[in-house]
């Protein structure tokens, strides 16, 4: 695939364009990495990993017997293309992709402002 210029790639999805550019090729907008799949949302609590990052994520279950719900939580790693500049804290919005190795099969493609 030819290099692409500054501009983003149009990913399909309505979602707004990073503002910086990057040449990671694992990145939706600047790469060759296509999103399919599920659009999750969750909390960034480590960036440890560089150009990975762990996403919280917070869902409520039913409870059928006692009519209730409780809180549950589950963590997932993402790749984080560095056009985003993600830290802790940022909320963002996950796109699946393809396995890119073991443990990550999704993408952030949106940062949605920080949690205070
Ligand atoms: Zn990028």
């Amino acid at each position: 695939m030819p290099k692409k210029t500054s501009k983003a790639r149009d990913i399909g999805i309505d979602v707004a364009p990073p503002k910086a550019t990057c040449d990671d090729k694992h990145c939706p907008f600047h790469g060759n990495l296509s999103v399919r799949g599920q659009i999750l949302s969750g909390v960034v609590v480590s960036t440890k990993m560089g150009k990975t990052v762990v996403v919280k994520r917070e869902y409520m279950k039913t409870i059928t017997k006692y009519e209730r719900f409780e809180k549950r939580t589950r963590r997932l790693r993402a790749h984080s293309p560095p056009c985003l500049g993600l830290a802790e804290g940022d909320k963002v919005t996950l796109m699946e992709c393809r396995p890119l190795s073991k443990t990550v099969s999704f993408v952030v493609i949106e940062k949605r402002g920080t949690t205070a």
